[in-house]
């Protein structure tokens, strides 16, 4: 399976790609979770994307699909992948086709997760991460039983940089502008399916299972 996670930031795309990930044996490739190792490790690429992911602006798109040629020419995506941020506008969906094209792995799919603003908003103000072991929470939704501990390591839990107010604001307008041209892109292309993304997290995953059970069908 080779699929593409679209949907503006907050509808999910992280915790079912983690959820496909171990369901079908398949790496998610996260292209703000690459950014943010490269950030955190203070490397040249990490320095130069720094200033955009802190305004909530697109990183530059040489410096992304630099990144995502090397992770999808890594052994474990040779089975499939799900590509979780990216592509984030058209540049990068048109040199995706090129790249797979060329490793004879056209993409299966695009599955757009689909949520209204106000949740998009509470999902993303209320997001926290533990420092720790990565499990995420929601202060709205799914709220630690201690404040700002993990349940599962007891790590302390860290709200993303980028997910402040005035951050976010920007973030979701950039989606609408960039990204959201993409979905009418793999219409086109007949690739596109939709779920619903409100409802809790295992209610979202049986959508997208079945949807892609159906999809997994039509291609045998
Ligand atoms: P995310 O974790 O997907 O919300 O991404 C966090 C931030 O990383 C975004 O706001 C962008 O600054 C940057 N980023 C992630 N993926 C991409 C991409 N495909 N193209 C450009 N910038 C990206």
């Amino acid at each position: 399976m080779r699929i593409v996670l679209l949907g503006a930031p907050g509808s999910g795309k992280g915790t079912q790609g983690k959820r496909l990930m171990a369901h079908y044996g398949i790496p998610q490739i996260s292209t703000g979770d690459l950014l943010r190792a490269a950030v955190g490790a203070k490397s040249a690429l990490g320095l130069k994307a720094k200033a955009a992911m802190d305004a909530g602006e697109l990183v530059s798109d040489d410096i992304v699909l630099g990144m995502i040629e090397e992770r999808l020419a890594e052994a474990d995506a040779s089975n499939g992948f799900i590509l979780d941020g990216f592509p984030r506008n058209l540049v990068q969906a048109k040199a995706l086709d090129v790249m797979l094209d060329r490793l004879g792995q056209p993409l299966d799919t695009a599955m757009l997760i689909d949520v209204s603003k106000d949740l998009l908003l509470k999902r993303l103000t209320g997001r926290r991460t533990c420092e720790g072991c990565g499990q995420m929470y929601n202060i709205y939704f799914q709220a630690a039983q201690v404040d700002g501990r993990c349940d599962a390591c007891g790590g302390n839990l860290k709200q993303r940089a980028d997910d402040n107010e005035e951050t976010i604001a920007n973030r979701l307008q950039i989606y609408d502008q960039q990204t959201k041209p993409l979905i009418g892109y793999y219409q086109q292309q007949g690739r596109l399916i939709e779920i619903a993304g409100d409802g809790d997290v295992d209610l979202i995953f049986k959508r997208i299972l079945s949807l892609l059970g159906g999809f997994r069908e039509q291609e045998a």
